[in-house]
Order: structure tokens, then sequence, then C-alpha cells
């Protein structure tokens, strides 16, 4: 089991816990990195340039 350490009293707790059974110190919820969006996003800027390549090259 990991565990962390509370930035407020420095007692160490588990990391599964959302806050700190000492001082009450309340843990940031950890919330995962939106990449799915990001990388649709991504894929579509990085094929613009290349539709429009093909279409100068194939759309005469
Ligand atoms: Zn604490």
């Amino acid at each position: 089991m990991a565990s962390r350490e509370c930035p407020n009293c420095a007692v160490v707790i588990e990391d599964s816990s959302t806050a700190c059974p000492i001082c009450k110190y309340e843990f940031a919820q950890r919330q995962a990195l939106p990449w799915k969006p990001v990388a649709i996003i991504l894929l579509v800027v990085l094929l613009i340039p290349v539709v429009i390549q093909l279409n100068r090259m194939f759309g005469r």
C-alpha cells in the first residue's frame, strides 16, 4: 500500500486517504489527465497540413 506525507502536519498516511486523520487536511483529488480530447485535437491539428498537402498533390 502506498503512503504519502501530509503537507500540513507531516504525518505519513495511506495514499488512498482523502483527508489527514490527524489535522483533517483535505488532499486535492487527483484528476486524470484528459489526454483523449487533447490527443484528438493534436491529431486533427497535425493532420490538417497533411490533408492540405494531399489536396495540392492529387486535387487538380
Ligand atoms: Zn495532517
